[in-house]
């Protein structure tokens, strides 16, 4: 068995504020990365913007970080970075600016390499130090060292082979108020599916299940808020935040499976954010695991059965209606990584991802 968390994580209120002498320890000057608009219209760039500008640490500002981010976005960040002498990196967002600042960092600190690095396993994974600042509920990337980029040039999204940690995680629910109401369901839906793919894994051992367990137990307790039963509060922005985290801490020991390997194909060629993607494939993974995961998965959650779940996925996500050839595309692109497929733990085979996807 085999533990390891190398971020130093705080998950408090305001503690960007509280921690800004560590968050300016890492360097000179930082590139902060973000997407559009979000940071700056929820508090947090400007949180940063402070902190830095307290400690006397320059910064310049990437905010084209576009949802799935591409291998292009990274290597413009990296040109930004390099020109404007950053030493650092701070993502702030949701998985798709702190998965690219990862790779980013990488970029930079590797200045002379070329974007083939990234997806090379034998290359150097050196990287400047990152900081994270999760926004949304979904990812865990803050504490991951996983990052997923878009591949044009394969027509999908993959996960580059090395592991980039974060130095430091700042990990703050206030972010997330006022977020619409699609985004807080869908990411805390991806947050649901690492916690089922994590328990339902070849890797899982006792220490990732019990980030597991911990993270159901908490997400169990604003679950229903997703349905409209309540108003969101701040403490179920951290509930779901934490439970994220700690999904996070799950997937950086056993990766994720089935439902994730369908869902880049999916995300893809339709669009369809990564949660939603991956929530429309999670009722068919439950139906083919054991009876004992199954189980597990479905009380700790407070699900009463697979259908139901199926229930609360097309009432918080709005399930779409997917074309079939759409889906054998997921199929197909699923076939094609055998480290995925391998990652269930009971065999594999075609005609049971057709099943998974709803293919005849
Ligand atoms: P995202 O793609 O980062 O962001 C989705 C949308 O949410 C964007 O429009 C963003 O706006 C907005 N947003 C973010 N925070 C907000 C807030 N507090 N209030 C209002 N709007 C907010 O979404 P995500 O689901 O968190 O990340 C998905 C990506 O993470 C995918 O690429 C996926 O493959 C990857 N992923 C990584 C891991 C990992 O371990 N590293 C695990 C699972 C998934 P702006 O663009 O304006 O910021
Ligand atoms: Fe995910």
């Amino acid at each position: 068995m085999f533990f390891y968390m190398p971020v130093q994580v705080y998950a408090e209120k305001d503690c960007v504020r509280n921690h800004a002498k560590e968050l300016c320890s890492f360097g000179k000057k930082a590139l902060i990365v973000t997407g559009k608009s979000s940071a700056a219209k929820n508090g947090s760039l400007d949180d940063i913007r402070n902190a830095l500008d307290a400690g006397g640490i320059g910064n310049a500002h990437f905010n084209e970080v576009e949802e799935n981010p591409s291998v292009e976005t990274v290597m413009r960040a990296r040109d930004i970075g390099l020109k404007e002498g950053c030493d650092f990196v701070i993502g702030i967002g949701g998985g798709s600016p702190m998965d690219a600042a990862k790779a980013i960092a990488m970029m930079i600190r590797q200045k002379d390499a070329d974007a083939s690095v990234l997806f090379d396993s034998e290359a150097s994974p050196a990287t400047v130090p990152v900081v994270l600042v999760p926004t949304t509920c979904g990812t865990g990337s803050e504490v991951t060292g996983i990052s997923v980029l878009t591949r044009h040039d394969l027509h999908t999204k993959m996960a580059i082979p090395h592991k980039i940690f974060a130095a430091l995680a700042l990990v703050d629910g206030k972010y997330m108020k006022g977020m619409p109401a699609h985004i807080f369901a869908e990411t805390t839906m991806d947050a649901f599916a690492h916690l089922t793919e994590s328990r339902i894994n070849a890797k899982a051992s006792d220490m990732s299940r019990m980030c597991v367990d911990a993270g159901l137990r908490l997400w169990l307790r604003s679950k229903d808020v997703l349905l409209g039963k309540r108003e969101a509060d701040e403490t179920d922005f951290l509930n779901m935040l934490n439970a994220s985290t700690m999904a996070g801490m799950a997937i950086a020991h056993t990766g994720t499976s089935l439902p994730h390997g369908l869902s880049y194909a999916l995300t893809y060629n339709t669009r369809m954010p990564h949660g939603k993607a991956c929530g429309y494939f999670l009722p068919g993974y439950l139906a083919e695991a054991s009876k004992e995961d199954r189980d597990y998965v479905i009380s700790t959650a407070g699900f009463s059965s697979v259908d139901d779940l199926a229930l609360y996925y097309d009432m918080t996500c709005r399930k779409e209606r997917v074309e079939e050839d759409i889906l054998a595309l997921s199929v197909d692109d699923l076939l094609h990584n055998p480290a995925k497929m391998a990652s269930a733990p009971f065999a594999v085979d075609e005609r049971m991802l057709r099943r998974i996807a709803g293919l005849s």
